[in-house]
């Protein structure tokens, strides 16, 4: 069961910990985010950049010179799929760039690194190898947490709260009134239902909203089709009796939490050192007030969920043991002429801060920062009207032209954003911001050197730096 799993597992990190000069070092890294946050681009980029180590000048072990090695090993967990490294590399880095197929599932990556110890100690160990494990998985199903505490009868009285007033559901309402929970069950309505029900989902992340479980209706993985997955929120009839639909909805959401949420949580999740929370921050900035405040709700779920203590079935798997640093961090900063990052970074901050407290957290270090795993674009000053603008240039997804934009300013006192004043403020990003799509540009990388990024050295480095 769990208790003997996370039991032998423990056994293992002490046994390895004092079984001197064999035992190496393995940092498992988690990365995640909700869709389009980054994810993919993020890993192959770091995974580039440290095989090649030209340019992450603040990795310190890299700086110092004292990575002498990098490679791809095969990973560890026989059943987990490997992150396509190798294809999302090329898509990237081809004539023709393009941005990679997206985060669909859990995958995995182990980069190993051979490393000549720092100071003192240089001159008295030789190189030691130390793992790196990538582990990719959707924050959707991070966010399924929730489901843990709660029957399915809490559930489903969440579920209706959230969809008062969101037009969203209107589908979905209108699926609900034709049912009786108390009818015997049918698999052609199960179905039907789950079918509106994850339309609904996909139709609110959309919008804008992160609190879509079940997070596998948006990202079923392998799953797609199975009892599991078919299952969805009705209204409690007066009467359940054995073989009504309430009945078996209900031990479809149990299996779902059983056979789903649990492994998950389980097999990576519990596994994790370190972890990225990639978040599109810019995009939400610039979608206004109700994205925003979304966004910091999402935060502190996400920052919820690595909370020492957050609920008894965590608590049994990890033993004592819990994450020791997480990043929060703001991706595509290449949106962004290089003058305006200290104010997203500031953004970042404040809203972290406001997570940690809302979410009542203590523990792990944790960091805000704002990145570009892959920069599209130059910076360029146009002259405006008489006034200096500072653009950023880049090749647009759509048809290909160049074009410089200007992409409006982000406040200097991030409470201006987040603050009781921010209702009905202006628009922070304007609506230039919103045709910034911009494709990869083409790269001319000498050997040994990384794609282009911003600050993805410094996020290394915090992650991962104090263990090289
Ligand atoms: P995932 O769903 O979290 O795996 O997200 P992806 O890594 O596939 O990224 C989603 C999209 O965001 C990409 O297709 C790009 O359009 C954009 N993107 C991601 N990272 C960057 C970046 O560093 N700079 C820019 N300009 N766009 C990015």
């Amino acid at each position: 069961g769990d208790i003997a799993d996370g039991l032998s597992r423990s056994v293992e990190n002490v046994g390895g910990a004092v079984s001197g000069a064999f035992f190496e070092p393995v940092i498992r890294l988690g990365v995640t985010g909700l869709s389009r946050a980054g994810k993919t681009v993020f890993i192959t980029s770091l995974v580039a950049n440290l095989l090649d180590r030209g340019r992450m000048p603040q990795l310190a072990a890299a700086a110092e010179g004292r990575i002498l090695t990098a490679y791809l090993q095969p990973q560890p967990d026989d059943t987990v799929p490997r992150f396509d490294y190798e294809t999302h590399l090329a898509a990237l880095t081809s004539d023709a760039p393009h941005w990679p197929e997206s985060t669909r599932a859990v995958s995995q990556l182990r980069l190993s690194l051979r490393v000549r110890p720092a100071g003192l100690l240089a001159g008295l160990q030789g190189p030691r190898t130390v793992h790196l494990d990538i582990v990719d998985y959707p924050g959707e199903w991070l966010l399924d947490l929730e489901l843990l505490d709660l029957s399915y009868a809490e559930w489903v009285a969440k579920v209706f709260a959230r969809l008062e007033g969101r037009a969203e559901a209107d589908g979905y309402r209108a699926a609900l009134e034709a049912v009786d929970g108390a009818a015997r069950f049918d698999e052609g309505t199960a179905r039907g239902l789950s079918r509106e029900f994850a339309a609904y989902l996909r139709d609110a992340r959309e919008a804008g909203y992160s609190d879509c479980t079940p997070g596998r209706f948006l990202l079923p993985g392998e799953m797609e089709g199975s009892p599991v997955l078919t299952f969805a929120p009705i209204p409690e009839p007066e009467r359940t009796g054995r073989g009504s639909l309430w009945r078996e909805m209900e031990r479809r959401y149990e299996a779902y939490k059983a056979r789903v949420v649990k492994p998950f949580f389980r097999d990576h999740f519990s596994r994790i050192d370190r972890q990225i929370v990639l978040v599109d921050a810019l995009g939400a900035i610039h979608s206004g007030p109700p994205a925003m405040e979304d966004l910091r709700r999402a935060m502190a779920d996400i920052l919820g969920a690595f909370r020492p203590g957050r609920n008894a079935f965590l608590s049994r798997l990890f033993l004592g043991r819990r994450v020791e640093k997480i990043l929060f961090a703001a991706t595509k900063a290449d949106h962004l002429h290089h003058r305006q990052h200290g104010r997203l970074t500031a953004i970042m901050e404040a809203m972290l801060r406001e997570a940690r407290n809302r979410a009542d957290f203590a523990g792990a270090r944790t960091e805000a920062m704002a990145v570009a795993a892959l920069r599209a674009t130059v910076e360029e000053t146009l002259s405006h009207g008489g006034r200096e603008l500072d653009c950023v240039r880049g090749t647009l997804l759509d048809g290909g032209r160049q074009a410089a934009f200007y992409p409006g300013e982000l406040p200097e006192d991030p409470q201006r954003l987040l603050g009781p004043a921010r209702q009905g403020a202006e628009a922070w990003l304007d609506d230039d911001y919103q045709v910034m799509r911009f494709a990869p540009a083409r790269l001319r990388l000498k050997p040994g050197e990384g794609p282009p990024h911003i600050r993805l050295d410094k996020a290394a480095q915090f992650l991962i730096g104090d263990r090289l």
